[in-house]
């Protein structure tokens, strides 16, 4: 059963969505997408436009991630390429922004910085809802200083077919109250693509139209992205 407080509907999973009829017409709704965006895609896409049409946030600022933190071993297309990418894919929306703030960052691009960052711009009134996939949500907790960034903003974990929404309830649940109300849920139950097929598909040879907006797939060619040395 689901209750409601102030436009917020909490569901009996405590995942909660919001109305978004009753915010304060002055205050920002900030979202936040935080990835690797390696490369960016149409799942990226719709999970930011369907954050912002569910949550009645303003904005996304999309945050190429400068040096992925848990990323260190793996090998990561340079940020430059993925921060032009991603001004590629976002660039026919209004209400889509990029930021270079982890790009310009010297060292591991930790959220908690990035978020205090943004804080410090928009001032403490602002609602800031950090997105992401939801399998790199769950591992929050092993995230740099997490008591902090757990009390900096809000959470908006995105599921999609192949992401457990279960396992992802189930870690809800186990929360402590007052970090579970901090998180909430948006699927994407029709998009089932991920940069790592996208990744695969160009190694193969096979074609990535439909996955990628074409200004993407232009660039992924043009610049040799992910192929076959
Ligand atoms: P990841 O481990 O590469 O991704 C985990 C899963 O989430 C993948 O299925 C991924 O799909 C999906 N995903 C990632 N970003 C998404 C987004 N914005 N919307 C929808 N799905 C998304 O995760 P990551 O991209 O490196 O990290 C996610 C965010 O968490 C980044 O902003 C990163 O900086 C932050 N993070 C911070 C710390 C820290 O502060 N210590 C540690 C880890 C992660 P795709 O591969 O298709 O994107």
């Amino acid at each position: 059963m689901a209750s409601e407080a102030k436009g917020v509907l909490v569901g009996a999973n405590g995942l909660r969505t919001v109305s978004g009829v009753d915010k304060p017409a002055a205050m920002t709704r900030l979202g936040v997408m935080g990835g690797t965006f390696d490369p960016i895609h149409y799942g990226h896409l719709v999970a930011a436009e369907s954050a912002r049409e569910s949550f009645g946030l303003d904005r996304i600022l999309f945050v190429p991630a400068g040096q992925p933190p848990h990323k260190a071993e793996v090998p990561v297309t340079a940020a430059e390429h993925r921060y032009a990418m991603t001004l590629l894919a976002t660039a026919s929306n209004p209400r889509f922004d990029v930021s270079r703030i982890e790009l310009d960052r010297p060292g591991p691009s930790y959220t908690v910085d990035t978020i205090t960052a943004l804080r410090e711009l928009h001032g403490p009134e602002a609602e800031i809802f950090f997105v992401t996939g939801a399998d790199a949500i769950m591992e929050i907790f092993s995230w740099n200083r997490s008591d902090a960034l757990l009390e900096s903003c809000q959470f908006i974990a995105v599921t999609r077919p192949g992401t457990s929404a279960r396992r992802l309830q189930e870690w809800v649940a186990r929360l402590e109250q007052g970090h579970g109300r901090r998180f909430h849920r948006v699927a994407v139950p029709g998009v089932a693509i991920s940069s790592t097929d996208i990744r695969q598909r160009v190694r193969d040879g096979r074609p990535i139209r439909y996955l990628v907006p074409e200004a993407v797939e232009v660039y992924i060619q043009k610049h040799r992205l992910y192929a076959r040395a």
